[in-house]
C-alpha cells in the first residue's frame, strides 16, 4: 500500500556532491537511503543531519566498482527498507558514486581504465539492472555525467568517455523504462570544489584558476550549487523531465 512518502537512494552520498544531493531531496520531503565506499562516519552524519531535519535516512556499505556484491546490497537495502522505512520500494535511483584520476591518454594503464569503466559505467549499468524491480512505477533515475561529457581537459580522456556513455545510456533507460512511468535524466555537474580527484580543482591554485576563467558566472561550483537541481529531478514539478541532459556549470566553457 503506497503512503504517499517516497524515498531516494543515492550512491556516494557520504560526502561531495551526494551530500548535498541527499540534504537538498530530503528538504523536498523525501526519505534517503544514501551509500558509501569507505567513510561510514561521513555517512552516519549525513544521516543524522536528514534525520534532524524530520526526514527518514540510513546509510549502506557499497562499492560500484564491484558488480559481484550487487546482490548482497540489494537484500541489505531491502532488509533496511522494511526495518527503518516500512517500505519494500524506493522511488527514486541517484546514480552519483564516482573517483576521478588524472592521467593522460599515452600513460593510461589497463588498471586505470577498467576501474573508472567499473565505477563509471558497468557499475551504474547493472547496480540500476540489479534494482529494476525494487523502483517504484512512476520512479526516476538521475545518473550523474560530468561537463567533460560535452568539452575537455587534460588527463580525463577515459573519465569523459565514460561519462558520454552514461549520457547516452540514459537516453536509452527513458526510452526502454518510460512504459513504467519511469523518467531518467542526467546531470552534468561543471567543475566544483569537492574531494574529487584528490581535491584538484578545489585545492590547486592554478587549476583553481583557470577553470575560474572557463566559467562565464566566474567562480567556481560548489557542491551546494548541485544537489537542489538533482531534489528537484525527485519532485513531481518534474514529472515531465524526461530523457534530459541537464548540465549544471555556470556556463562553464561555452
Ligand atoms: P567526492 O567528493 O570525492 O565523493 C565521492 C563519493 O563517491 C563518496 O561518497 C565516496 O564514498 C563515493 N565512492 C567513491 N568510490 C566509490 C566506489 N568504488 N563505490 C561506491 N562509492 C564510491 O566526489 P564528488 O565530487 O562528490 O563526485 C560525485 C559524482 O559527481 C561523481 O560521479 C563525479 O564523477 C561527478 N562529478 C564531479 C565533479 C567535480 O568537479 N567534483 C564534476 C562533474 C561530475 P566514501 O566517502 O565512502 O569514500
Amino acid at each position: 500500500m503506497s503512503t504517499g512518502r517516497k524515498i531516494a537512494l543515492i550512491t556516494g552520498g557520504s560526502r561531495g556532491l551526494g551530500k548535498d544531493m541527499a540534504l537538498k531531496t530530503a528538504a523536498k520531503g523525501l526519505d534517503i537511503v544514501i551509500t558509501y565506499h569507505s567513510k561510514k562516519e561521513e555517512a552516519e552524519k549525513v544521516v543524522a543531519q536528514i534525520k534532524e531535519s524530520g526526514q527518514n535516512a540510513a546509510a549502506l556499505q557499497l562499492d560500484t566498482a564491484n558488480v559481484s556484491g550487487f546482490d548482497e546490497f540489494k537484500n541489505n537495502l531491502q532488509q533496511i527498507l522494511k526495518s527503518e522505512f516500512n517500505a519494500e520500494h524506493i522511488d527514486f535511483l541517484v546514480n552519483n558514486a564516482g573517483i576521478g584520476i588524472n592521467e593522460p591518454l599515452a600513460e593510461t594503464s589497463e588498471e586505470t581504465f577498467d576501474l573508472l569503466t567499473n565505477i563509471h559505467l558497468k557499475g551504474v549499468f547493472f547496480l540500476t539492472q540489479k534494482l529494476l524491480d525494487v523502483i517504484n512505477d512512476g520512479g526516476g533515475i538521475v545518473n550523474i555525467s560530468s561537463g567533460l561529457a560535452r568539452f575537455t581537459m587534460p588527463g580525463y580522456g577515459i573519465y569523459g568517455a565514460l561519462k558520454a556513455g552514461i549520457e547516452s545510456l540514459t537516453r536509452y533507460e527513458a526510452k526502454e523504462f518510460g512504459k513504467r512511468g519511469i523518467r531518467a535524466n542526467t546531470i552534468a555537474p561543471g567543475a566544483i570544489e569537492t574531494d574529487f580527484g584528490g581535491g584538484l580543482v578545489r585545492d590547486n591554485k592554478q587549476v583553481n584558476d583557470h577553470v575560474k576563467q572557463s566559467i562565464v558566472l566566474e567562480r567556481v561550483g560548489q557542491a551546494s550549487d548541485i544537489g537542489g537541481v538533482v531534489a528537484f529531478l525527485c519532485t513531481e514539478d518534474a514529472k515531465w523531465v524526461n530523457a534530459q541532459r541537464i548540465e549544471v556549470s555556470g556556463g562553464q566553457n561555452i
